[in-house]
């Protein structure tokens, strides 16, 4: 029987998909079954759970929990609300320890812990509810006691909207949590905060009327246009943002990237992929006299290396510029050893425009035989700003 704590399904799986019931299950148990990775150049099976940072975990996970709570819930919780793995419940004390003895027993994997209220206050994700001896329960904003109140200070290389965003992002939360009576003591809180991290007196009154005007206009009239592409440039203060406002004319959005953090600078999550396996290289092999040849691939590195070699020890020309160029020279030695790894890309469209604004040697030392892609003339000028390393 249908669980009566959860809504009913929309729509059956006929409208959704000429798939079978089974034919999913089976996709799914491929995906789930063939998580990897590598740790200390080691490979690892995942043998339990769902892969983190998979698109499909978030899905099995709920799938889970739903099965989970319509084993598990009856008429002693009084209310029950989850969001994935965080469950918000209302039951009479005496219940809670039986309670939990029985929900830890239904699945080995699934093992809850409990938080009981403090003073009336218990915190869910990031509201914090609070109720009174009269009934009525009020909500605020929730901060971790280890919440340090830190965001970018204004001060930081940063575009002003991203700036601003946070503190968008802040009052929105504050109006989006708070009850009436506690709106004003959290809205305090942001301004305090905002100063902290240096940002200017004016700007939360600034977000507040902003937010205002805002929804004001998405109440009355249609949303903004959508964009035709969105392009990803790095951020470089004050001309990203002019170019940004100029793409935004011919429909194009624009998202900045930060190039150098302390984060990336700081964190390595993976172990490196060596150059002989990564995918999707623009590289370069010099010859001894000076000469070199650079192409891409993409695949393997190492592979496409291979290639190149043998197609010089056994002089096919087809194969490889190289081969023709050691054939003709005379036995000029190539340095296999130090192939150079100048760009790399998983597009290949971006890989051809990548080796041909590399190929544009200014003394024509290069060994390729066709001059690459056809590109814009302003790109060529651009390119030839920054002669290649
Ligand atoms: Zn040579």
């Amino acid at each position: 029987m249908c669980n009566p704590f959860l809504p009913p399904l929309p729509v059956s799986l006929d409208d959704r998909t000429t798939l079978n019931a089974e034919q999913i299950t089976n996709l799914l148990e491929v995906c789930l079954r063939t998580t990897y990775f590598v740790f200390n150049k080691e490979y690892y099976e995942q043998q339990n759970g769902a892969a983190m940072g998979s698109p499909v975990s978030l899905i099995v996970a709920n799938l889970f929990m739903e099965h989970f709570e319509e084993t598990a819930l009856d008429t002693r919780f009084r209310l029950w609300k989850r969001y994935v793995d965080d469950i918000f419940c209302i039951i009479k004390s005496e219940f809670l320890d039986e309670s939990l003895i029985f929900l830890n027993s239904l699945f080995p994997s699934i093992q809850l812990t409990s938080e009981v209220e403090t003073n009336g206050s218990l915190p869910f994700l990031d509201v914090l509810v609070s109720r009174f001896d009269d009934g009525t329960m009020k909500t605020s904003v929730h901060r971790k006691s280890t919440h340090t109140d830190r965001y970018i200070s204004y001060q930081s290389n940063h575009a002003p909207h991203v700036k601003k965003g946070i503190v968008k992002c802040l009052v929105r939360r504050t109006y989006n949590l708070s009850s009436e009576s506690s709106l004003k003591n959290e809205i305090d809180h942001v301004r305090s905060v905002s100063s902290i991290n240096g940002y200017p007196r004016s700007i939360v009154d600034k977000v507040k009327h902003e937010l205002k005007k805002k929804k004001k206009q998405v109440d009355t009239t249609t949303l903004n246009k959508d964009p035709v592409a969105t392009a990803i440039i790095p951020y470089v203060s004050t001309v990203s943002e002019r170019i940004r406002k100029i793409l935004w004319d011919y429909g194009i959005r624009t998202s900045f990237k930060t190039k150098t953090t302390l984060s990336n600078l700081l964190t390595k999550i993976k172990d490196p992929t060596s150059n002989e396996n990564k995918v999707g290289a623009v590289y370069k092999i010099m010859c001894e006299c000076g000469d070199f040849y650079i192409g891409e691939s993409g695949r393997a590195l190492g592979i496409r290396i291979k290639e190149h070699k043998s197609a010089c020890e056994q002089g096919y020309f087809t194969k490889s510029p190289l081969a023709e160029h050691v054939w003709q020279e005379g036995s000029h030695v190539i340095h296999w050893n130090q192939v150079k790894l100048l760009d790399f890309s998983q597009g290949m469209v971006e890989r051809k425009v990548k080796e041909t604004i590399y190929n544009m040697s200014p003394n024509n030392l290069t060994m390729n035989r066709d001059s690459g892609m056809e590109l814009s003339p302003l790109v060529l000028r651009a390119a030839r700003g920054h002669s290649h390393k």
